[in-house]
């Protein structure tokens, strides 16, 4: 046996198979994910090969209706020629089961008529992407870090897509020119120290292109971490070879996120890739979208996070899935989400529990919720909840001495937030209040200057809040004249 730790276990997708010479697959047919018919007779190693996989890749009612039973409403989808791409790899479309039209796998990949329906609220770029980019791909959402779109192109494409006005579009690569504005958008903005590549896929962009994306992010001093959300080993397990493992360990500090939904996704092939990168030096993550008829159940969600760590993939985001045209059939209540964390957080092991997120429509970013398990509180007390409705309560210090500012080394170098403190800057005194738009001029109600309204705004200025030490920082105002040091 091979010194593969993970694959000694039998397990029920039957990853021991993998143990066999150190993980190099000998006869597939028995051991991995099985194959339809049509494709008994393909050897081994173009079954294994991701470049086969990608040019073997299935769109129409002729070629999908070869390995699928596809219903009339399948049908009508697939001729249909205004909806986002469809293209899956023979090796995910094997895991659909040919007989249900509710299997789990299929829904994510192969569109229905309820794609073409709108809904209140659908946008195509629901998260303001585009309307929130200095060049085009690069989305700098937050204070320290940086989503660049860097691809178009997917290894399959799922029907859900938050990107879908962008991705799938063979003719609308992202050019040179914008890998160049990219990169130097980022060189010089010294407040981004994380950058997330996206797309898209950045596992399908030819291997050369990525490692010299990858070194060109990597001479930036400033950038602590690079980032790669992907699906390629979900779609195509076959990509994630040793070539592509030693492009990536060149790179670190470098963490890979994929997009598992349904335990039905961990096959022994995956168990492989996924073990290939952790071998690399590749922590995994996992980010899931909450879909309607695929994973919208406690248990198949905690089946699925449990999975997950046994390959080493500790589980990120669950997502509310977007406005975004073309999923209102695959959305799902934000109570469903709540309760799937209801039936996680207590259930199993922390490491497996992945934050549930909204991600703002309009462009506010992710927001995190989760069920209540603060019921109430004095000035010296918190009555708590846990996840088996035993209440307690927690004493609180009455002699806290609070942490001193003025002699902390770290608050005094705290890292510029040019307009974003938000909330962690009222805690921290920066200012006292967040206004909506035209605040002041609809409560001064049109009135002019009077005896208690003066030009002194004096009155109104809250001692110790926005002093010298911590000054209110502009919208706008340049990163180099904010009075802060980069810690
Ligand atoms: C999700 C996302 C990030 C990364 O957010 P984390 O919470 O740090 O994982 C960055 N930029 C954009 C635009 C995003 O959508
Ligand atoms: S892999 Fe990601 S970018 Fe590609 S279609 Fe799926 S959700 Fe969209």
């Amino acid at each position: 046996m091979g010194d593969n730790v993970l694959l000694r276990e039998k397990s029920d997708n039957g990853a021991s198979a993998l143990a066999a010479g150190n993980g190099a697959p000998t006869s597939n047919k028995q051991t991995f994910t099985p194959r339809p018919e049509v494709w008994a007779e393909v050897p081994d190693e173009q079954w294994n090969d991701w470049r086969w996989q990608l040019k073997h890749r299935l769109n129409s009612v002729e070629e999908l209706g070869q390995i699928v039973n596809l219903t009339e409403s399948e049908k009508r989808a697939l001729r249909a020629n205004n909806l986002f791409r469809v293209d899956i790899t023979p090796y995910f479309a094997a895991l659909i089961d040919p007989d249900d039209s509710d299997c789990p796998i299929r829904k994510q990949v192969i569109p229905t008529d309820a794609e073409m329906v709108p809904f209140t609220s659908m946008m195509e770029d629901s998260l303001a992407e585009d309307r929130h980019s200095p060049v085009p791909g690069l989305v700098h959402r937050y204070p320290d870090r940086v989503l660049m779109l860097v691809t178009t192109q997917c290894a399959s494409y799922c029907r859900y897509c938050t990107r879908s006005r962008i991705v799938g579009d063979p003719t609308a690569q992202f050019s040179r020119t914008e890998y160049d504005a990219q990169i130097d958008y980022i060189s010089r903005t010294p407040q981004i120290r994380d950058v997330l590549l996206s797309g898209g896929d950045p596992f399908v962009l030819p291997p050369k292109v990525l490692d010299n994306l990858l070194a060109r992010l990597r001479a930036i001093p400033h950038l602590e971490i690079i980032r790669l959300g992907t699906r390629v080993p979900i779609f195509l397990p076959q990509r994630v070879d040793d070539e592509l493992c030693a492009t990536l360990s060149k790179y670190h500090p470098l963490w890979v996120n994929m997009h598992f939904n349904h335990p039905k996704e961990i096959t022994p092939e995956i168990a492989l890739a996924c073990d290939r990168l952790s071998r690399a030096g590749v922590p995994l993550g996992n980010q899931s979208v909450l879909l309607a008829g695929v994973n919208d159940c406690v248990h198949i969600q905690r089946k699925l996070v449990q999975e997950l760590v046994k390959i080493r993939i500790r589980p990120y985001y669950l997502y509310q899935c977007d406005l975004v045209e073309g999923s209102g059939h695959l959305r799902t209540p934000v109570g469903k989400g709540i309760e799937i964390i209801e039936g996680l957080r207590g259930h199993t092991s922390g490491y497996a529990i992945p934050t549930y997120v909204v991600d703002a429509p309009g462009g506010g970013g992710k927001i995190p919720l989760m069920p209540n398990y603060l019921l109430s509180m004095s000035d010296h007390k918190v009555v708590l909840r846990n996840f088996e409705g035993y209440i307690s309560t927690y004493e609180e210090p009455i002699d806290y001495k609070p942490h001193d500012p003025t002699t902390c080394p770290y608050c005094k170098a705290k890292r510029p937030e040019p307009g974003q403190t938000g909330i962690t800057g009222l805690l921290d005194g920066e200012r006292f209040n967040i206004e909506p738009m035209g605040f002041e001029e609809i409560h001064a109600r049109g009135g002019a200057k009077h005896r208690l309204r003066s030009e002194d705004t004096h009155k109104w200025q809250p001692f110790g809040i926005g002093t010298e030490t911590s000054p209110v920082i502009q919208i706008g105002q340049p990163i180099e004249t904010a009075n802060h040091e980069l810690l």
